[in-house]
C-alpha cells in the first residue's frame, strides 16, 4: 500500500452507525482484504443479530419526523450529498479499487453512476403525487395519495459498492423511508464513507443506520422477524434472494428483489460486427466479468460466428491484467479465492464437453484472486458456463442458424434480468423486444444501467424496479380515501 492509500484508509469510520453515532459491534470486529494483493485494509465492526435490533430501533424512532420533513430538504439532503461525492470522486474510487478490485477508471465510472442516484431521488423527492376524482356512479370523490412505506432493511452485494447502495438508500430517504443499511462484508467500506457523506449534507440521525456484520443471516433473520420493518429491499443471489422472500413473508413486507442474471447476447448475421465485439467487451469485461448484468451466454449466427469469434479472441487476448490501482490495467482481480477456484471449474466442465479454449483460460499464480480473460468456443446449452451465471471474465460461444432458434435458446433460463441483441434490421429489433424474456434490453448496446431507467428483471432475476420514475415507487404505499360527493 502507499501512502496515499494508507491515509484514505486510516481516515475511514470503521464502526457501525446507528443513531447518528459510531457505535462498536457486539462482535467484535472482521477483516477487510484487498483482493489484489490479500493485504488487510480495515477492521470494521462486526455487528450481533442484537446490534441490528438496535439500529432497527433508531430507523423507528426516526421514522414520522423524516416522513414529515417537507420533500424538498429531503431532496437538498440528497443533492448536497451528490455535490460531496463530486467533490471526492476519486477517494471513492480509490476505496472501491481497493476493496473491490475494479480498475480504477471503472470505480470513477461507479462514482458517476452511482452518484447519478442521489441526484435523480433528489429531483424525484418532489414529484411524489396523488388523483382526485369522481367515483364513476357519482357518489363520492375518490383521492389516491402516497406515503412512504415505513423502516426499510437495505442488504447491498460486493461487486458495486457504491452504486448499489445509493440505488436504494437514495430512493429510501427520497421517499420519507427510514433505513438500516447492510452492505456486502466483503466490501463494507465504500458504504462507511458514503454514510459520512450524507451526515456531512444534513442527514438527521436514525434516518440511515449501517451495521456491517460477517454474520449476515442471523442478522437479517432478527430484523425480519421484527414487526416494525415495512421493507425489505435486496441485491444479492437469487439463491440468498429466495430465502429472505420466505422469511420476508413471515412479517407480510413490501419487497424489492435484484437479482441473479443469465443475460443472452445475440450477434445477427445482419449485425454490425465492429459494434457487436466492442458491446462484447464492455457487457462481458465490464468489472471484470462480475456484474449482474454481465453478457453470459454468446449465442453468433454460424455465419458471421467464425469472425466475431477470431476478432472478439484478439480483443480479449489484449486485455491488461493486474491491480485495479495501476494505469492502465482492464481486468483487475476477482473478488476471492472460491471465485477463482469457481472459475476453472466452469472452464473444465466446457473443455472436458467438447469446447476450446480460444485464449486464456488459466489462473495465474498468485498473490490475488486472478482469473486469465478468457473466450471458450464451441459451447453447447448443457455446458454449465451456460447454465449458470459466470462473474468472471469468461466468454462462452454458442452458434445458432435460425431467429427461432436464438431466442429459443436466450429465453431458456430461469433468469431474465437483460440481454443484448446486435442487428441491422429495425423490424428484427423490434421483434426481439417483444420476444426476449427479461426486463432490460440492450439493443445494439453493450451496457444499458442509467438511474433514469427501471432496472430490473422478469423471473428468478428478482421483483421491481430501481431507478427511473419507477424507482421511488418501491418505496411507497399507494392510499385511497372516500369522501361524499359535495353534491349530496
Ligand atoms: P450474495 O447473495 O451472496 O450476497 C448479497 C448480500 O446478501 C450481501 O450483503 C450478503 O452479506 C447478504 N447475505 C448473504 N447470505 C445471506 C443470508 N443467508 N442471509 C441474509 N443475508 C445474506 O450475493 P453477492 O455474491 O454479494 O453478489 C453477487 C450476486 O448479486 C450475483 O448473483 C449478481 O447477479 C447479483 N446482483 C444482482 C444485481 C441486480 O441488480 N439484479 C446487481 C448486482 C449483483
Amino acid at each position: 500500500m502507499n501512502a496515499r492509500e494508507t491515509t484514505l484508509l486510516e481516515a475511514l469510520p470503521t464502526g457501525l452507525y446507528i443513531d447518528g453515532k459510531w457505535v462498536d459491534g457486539a462482535d467484535g470486529t472482521f477483516d477487510v482484504h484487498d483482493p489484489a494483493t490479500g493485504e488487510v485494509l480495515a477492521r470494521v465492526a462486526d455487528a450481533s443479530a442484537q446490534d441490528g435490533l438496535r439500529a432497527l430501533d433508531a430507523a423507528a424512532a426516526a421514522q414520522r419526523s423524516w416522513a414529515r420533513t417537507p420533500p424538498r430538504e429531503r431532496g437538498e439532503v440528497l443533492r448536497r450529498t451528490w455535490q460531496l461525492l463530486e467533490d471526492r470522486a476519486e477517494d471513492f474510487a480509490l476505496l472501491m479499487t481497493l476493496e473491490m478490485g475494479k480498475p480504477i477508471a471503472e470505480s470513477r465510472a461507479e462514482v458517476a453512476y452511482g452518484g447519478e442516484f442521489l441526484r435523480w431521488f433528489a429531483e424525484e423527492a418532489v414529484r411524489i403525487s396523488g388523483r382526485y376524482g369522481p367515483a364513476p356512479e357519482g357518489r363520492g370523490l375518490m383521492t389516491v395519495s402516497h406515503r412512504p412505506v415505513g423502516p426499510c432493511y437495505l442488504v447491498t452485494p460486493w461487486n458495486f459498492p457504491l452504486a448499489m447502495a445509493t440505488r436504494k438508500i437514495a430512493p429510501a430517504v427520497a421517499a420519507g423511508c427510514t433505513a438500516v443499511v447492510k452492505p456486502a462484508e466483503l466490501t463494507p467500506l465504500t458504504t462507511l464513507a458514503l454514510i459520512d457523506l450524507l451526515t456531512e449534507a444534513g442527514l438527521p440521525p436514525g434516518v440511515v443506520n449501517v451495521v456491517t456484520t460477517s454474520r449476515p443471516e442471523p442478522l437479517s433473520d432478527a430484523l425480519l422477524a421484527d414487526r416494525r420493518l415495512r421493507k425489505l429491499s435486496f441485491t444479492g443471489s437469487t439463491r440468498v434472494g429466495v430465502s429472505l422472500l420466505r422469511k420476508a413473508a413471515g412479517n407480510v413486507l413490501r419487497t424489492s428483489m435484484e437479482l441473479g442474471g443469465n443475460a443472452p447476447f445475440v450477434v445477427f448475421e445482419d449485425a454490425d460486427l465492429d459494434r457487436a465485439v466492442d458491446g462484447a467487451v464492455l457487457a462481458k469485461f465490464r468489472n471484470i466479468g462480475q456484474a449482474c448484468t454481465a453478457a453470459n451466454r454468446f449465442l453468433v449466427h454460424r455465419s458471421v460466428a467464425d469472425e466475431f469469434v477470431a476478432r472478439l479472441t484478439d480483443r480479449v487476448a489484449a486485455l491488461t491484467v493486474g491491480r485495479g490501482t495501476e494505469d492502465g490495467v482492464e481486468i483487475g482481480p476477482l473478488v476471492s479465492d472460491r471465485a477463482v477456484e469457481g472459475s476453472a471449474r466452469l472452464v473444465g466442465d466446457a473443455v472436458a464437453r467438447g469446447a476450446v479454449v480460444r485464449t486464456g483460460g488459466r489462473a495465474p499464480a498468485g498473490p490475488g484472486h486472478y482469473f486469465e480473460p478468457t473466450l471458450l468456443d464451441g459451447v453447447t446449452a448443457e455446458m454449465a458456463v451456460s447454465a449458470e451465471e459466470i462473474f468472471a471474465p469468461i466468454v462462452g460461444v454458442q452458434r445458432f442458424d435460425t431467429e427461432d432458434e436464438a431466442v429459443a435458446l436466450a429465453n431458456a433460463t430461469d433468469f431474465g434480468l437483460v440481454g443484448y441483441v446486435f442487428t441491422r434490421d429495425a423490424q428484427r429489433g423490434a421483434r426481439m423486444m417483444e420476444l426476449i424474456e427479461t426486463g432490460m434490453l440492450g439493443l445494439n448496446v453493450g451496457a444499458v444501467s442509467n438511474a433514469a431507467a427501471p432496472f430490473g428483471g422478469v423471473k428468478q432475476s428478482g421483483l421491481g424496479r430501481e431507478g427511473g420514475a419507477e424507482g421511488i415507487g418501491e418505496y411507497l404505499e399507494t392510499t385511497y380515501t372516500l369522501t361524499p360527493s359535495p353534491f349530496g
